[in-house]
């Protein structure tokens, strides 16, 4: 047999895309031939399936027949989208070589791969998401994490261990992730992220630094304060390979670099990212979301600085604050002028970064130039007095001659493609001008010749045409044949008529298709020379493209803040989370837009004092609205946001944990309850004593007994150990008892009233336990058949006496028996824990002896 990348017997051609496929062997190849991007063999099929194009066979190569599918080269954009939606890469290989410029077929090269990560066309990018190419790779327990969005120009770097993977993900909701192809990390697989396998060996921490200092053209990251995060320069080194792969270039516009570490944000898990509907629902759409209700921005830019805002808070109070002061300066001022001059912005960001890859079109060049016209006014409408609003607004001084070169260059309404022509400017270039005169002077020389003609020849009805596939003629119909003088050479014979060229035609055939050739040379060369002086603004661009986005976010917060009459929230340094009149926006902004009555507004009160609420009450009285709207004002006012209350008082949060039923994660095939359990574990074991946290219906999910017992311990954790600010719903009325034993927690309900038999719920939360749940009654409102609905209530009547006899006495929160000794897996012992936690793998032998010193210490 022959060897594998041996292609002698296949025809010249297969034998070509076999050695661009063998190049791309998990990647789609589309291989162009003519008017068709062509798939073979296995990609063939795989196209058949995905793309539900047809398969066909033709000829035979190396003795069996070619199995292919093809796409039109017109229709390539959205058969590119289908395919980076489900999460395919592509290679795209065009003709590059002169058609018989040698034998065999012409020269084909893969001149990029489109990817998920990597994708900058316009057309293929959702408007409001920005995509993001994340690698991953783990060094001992740290995980190294670099990121890359391509068309911000912007790199990424942070480390973080496995527990914290998750958030990591969650947080960046990366296109495509990277790893290693021999060791998946958990998170990743659970997060159920397009992943694309790459080669151990590019997971090299010393390249990565290498290739990092290269692209940033700098000599060390220590400015960066990046220099020792060996892990994330091992991912870096794979991200940057893959990227430049993918676009067939150097990245020239990845210029600046983020360092993001875990303690610089508000932690917002995946669970929390979820539970509050902060970008899409809990079944999956993006609306009625907090982004969706927030998102008034007049730009995709401003839509995607706004998603980003919002699941990075800082934790750090200044940049909320400079926020802040922003959005009442637009109040105060008005922000319509802005928003309104906003709305003839164009998508700078990305056609920045299509200029750097040398993939801007002609029309994308326009939009440019007509932003930049707009800017001196644009600026106008920005108000002046927060620092803030000051300093984007000197981001819009782009440079004049940015703009004076775009109105020079570029032809008033260029055509959508270079190749076309008709893309630079008249007045531009003085040799393309002499070009265009030649075509342009055809039409007078052709009706010249039409007349000359018809008076040499005497046949009236005489024409001189052009045709794209006989060029030019002169056309005789039948009757006067006869007269065509002997100079007239044949072209064509029709039906009617016959095409004749004369010797001065011929002439000026050549001429004329000689000028239109090189005058479409001339202005591909003039263009590139224009993305060349482009390249070099780059930086002046990105800088103007991040204020644009500010501004838009900024007056689309103070639009929000009007409408919908939130307030501005306060920051103190002593721990507290005081809100009067706060409401849930969404359920509001629900409740107003379906007429189903006004939303009912409750203060919350937790302090030093006072740090966890036992929230009693019956199911629908509005016990998760009011703790999600506790936390979506938390989250609010971190991003500088203004807050849907009457007032708010805030002192630091780390954190915003939630726990909340009903979404229950079916596809990850984790028993509810495990979930239940794994999400409380991973919260009692990062929850501070400045981390806000949700406890919803804790326990539900097993046998009363249990439930109960296990709801009790949490919320003795949370309290005594955590003593994290806590907002626990429970159905448990036992649990009504926890705030007499617990000095910080305290007993709210949702009040309801009962009208005979029914029930009607006020939503209001107030002091003290519920004096019953009302689960009958709600039963009853929910349609229960009525002989159900009064055998459990005489059910209930039963087990309440009981009660009252005191037959069922179990004190849920007496601390647990001291553990025997020799139950030694329950130990607690800090010289276990340090054991557990050393990884033999990644100790050095030096660290390794070190190690053994500091166990032998702890002993
Ligand atoms: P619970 O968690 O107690 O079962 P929910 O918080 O899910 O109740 O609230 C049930 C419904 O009641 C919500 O969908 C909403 O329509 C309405 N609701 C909740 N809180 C309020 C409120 N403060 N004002 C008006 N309606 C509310």
């Amino acid at each position: 047999a022959a060897a594998p990348d041996d292609f002698s017997q296949h025809t010249p051609m297969m034998a070509q895309y076999l050695r661009i496929k063998a190049e791309y062997p998990e990647t789609l190849v589309f291989y162009r031939m003519g008017d068709f991007y062509e798939v073979f063999f296995d990609d063939a099929r795989k196209a058949n399936q995905l793309l539900d194009v047809t398969l066909t066979t033709r000829g035979q190569s190396a003795g069996a027949p070619v199995v292919m599918a093809g796409v039109p080269v017109h229709a390539l954009e959205a058969y590119l989208a289908k395919l980076i939606k489900l999460g395919e890469a592509v290679a795209i290989a065009e003709q590059v070589g002169e058609v018989g410029a040698s034998k065999g077929p012409v020269e084909r090269k893969v001149v990029r791969v489109v990817t998920p990560g990597t994708v900058t066309d316009t057309e293929l990018l959702a408007d409001k998401q920005d995509s993001i190419l994340l690698s991953v790779t783990a060094q001992g327990k740290t995980f190294g994490l670099a990121w890359l969005s391509l068309t911000q120009g912007q790199l990424g770097l942070g480390q973080c261990d496995e527990r914290e993977l998750g958030s990591w993900l969650a947080r960046l909701s990366p296109a495509e992730v990277l790893v290693d192809r021999d060791k998946h990390p958990a998170a990743v697989l659970a997060a159920r992220l397009p992943i694309t396998n790459r080669p151990s060996w590019q997971f090299d921490a010393q390249l990565g630094l290498r290739k990092l200092c290269q692209q940033l053209s700098v000599a060390s990251l220590q400015g960066f304060n990046a220099q020792e995060l060996t892990a994330a320069h091992a991912a870096a080194a794979a991200l940057l390979s893959y990227a430049e792969h993918t676009q067939g270039r150097a990245l020239s516009h990845v210029k600046s670099l983020q360092v993001q570490r875990a303690t610089d944000l508000l932690d917002l898990p995946p669970a929390s990212q979820r539970n509050l509907e902060l970008t899409q629902t809990l079944r999956g759409e993006t609306s009625p979301t907090l982004l969706s209700l927030l998102d008034t921005c007049r730009t995709g830019m401003g839509s995607r600085a706004l998603r980003h805002w919002l699941l990075h808070p800082p934790r750090d109070r200044a940049p909320a604050k400079a926020r802040q002061e922003a959005i009442a300066e637009l109040l105060t001022t008005g922000f319509e002028p802005l928003r309104e001059a906003l709305r003839q912005v164009s998508d700078v960001e990305r056609i920045a970064a299509r200029i750097a890859l040398r993939q801007v079109r002609p029309r994308e060049l326009a939009g440019l130039r007509a932003t930049l016209q707009i800017l001196p006014e644009l600026a106008q409408t920005v108000p002046t007095g927060a620092p803030l609003l000051d300093e984007l607004a000197q981001g819009l001084g782009a440079s004049p001659h940015l703009a004076e070169l775009l109105i020079r260059a570029i032809a008033e309404e260029p055509a959508v493609l270079l190749r076309d022509g008709g893309v630079i400017a008249t007045g531009f270039d003085e040799q393309l001008d002499e070009l265009r005169a030649i075509q342009n002077n055809c039409d007078a020389f052709l009706l010249d010749l039409e007349t000359r003609e018809r008076a040499r020849t005497g046949i009236s009805n005489l024409r001189v045409q052009f045709n794209k596939v006989h060029g030019f003629y002169i056309e005789v119909t039948t009757s006067g044949l006869d007269k065509v003088p002997l100079d007239y050479q044949r072209r064509q014979t029709l039906k009617n008529a016959e095409r004749f060229i004369t010797p001065e035609l011929k002439t000026f055939e050549d001429k004329a298709l000689s000028a239109q050739e090189r005058a479409l040379a001339r202005e591909k060369l003039l263009f590139e020379a224009v993305i060349d002086q482009l390249t070099e603004e780059l930086p002046t661009l990105a800088r103007l493209a991040r204020s644009l986005a500010a501004l838009d976010v900024l007056a689309a917060l103070a639009e929000r803040a009007a409408t919908l009459n939130w307030c501005r929230p306060d920051f103190v340094s002593h721990p507290c989370i005081d809100i009067q009149g706060g409401r849930h926006p969404v359920v509001e902004a629900r409740l107003r837009e379906t007429g189903g009555g006004e939303f009912m507004a409750n203060d919350c009160r937790l302090d030093a004092r006072t740090k966890l609420m036992v929230i009693t009450g019956p199911n629908m009285g509005g016990k998760s609205t009011f703790m999600r709207q506790v936390a979506l004002i938390a989250l609010l006012s971190a991003i500088g946001s203004y807050v849907p209350a009457t007032s708010c008082r805030l002192g630091p949060i780390d954190a915003i944990h939630t726990r909340i039923g009903a979404a229950d994660d079916l596809a990850n095939a984790q028993s509810t309850f495990m979930l239940e359990m794994t999400e409380a574990a991973a919260i009692l074991h990062s929850a501070s004593e400045q981390s806000l946290v949700l406890m919803d219906e804790i326990g539900r999910g097993t046998s009363t007994f249990d439930g109960l017992a296990l709801a009790g311990a949490i919320a003795t954790h949370l309290h005594d150990k955590c003593r994290a600010f806590t907002l626990f719903a429970t159905h448990y009325f036992e649990l009504t008892e926890f705030p007499a034993k617990h000095p910080q927690a305290v007993n709210m309900h949702v009040s309801a009233v009962e009208s005979g038999e029914d029930i009607v719920f006020l939503h209001e939360i107030q002091p003290g336990p519920a004096s019953r749940s009302y689960g009958v009654q709600v039963a009853r409102l929910a349609g229960m058949p009525s002989p159900v609905v009064r055998q459990a209530r005489a059910a209930l009547e039963a087990l309440e006496a009981r009660a009252s006899e005191g037959e069922i006495q179990i004190d849920l929160f007496a601390p647990p028996p001291e553990p025997a000794p020799s139950a030694s897996a329950e130990v607690e012992s800090p010289l276990l824990d340090a054991l557990r936690d050393v990884d033999p793998d990644a100790l050095s032998p030096r660290e390794a002896h070190a190690m053994l010193y500091q166990l032998k210490s702890m002993a």
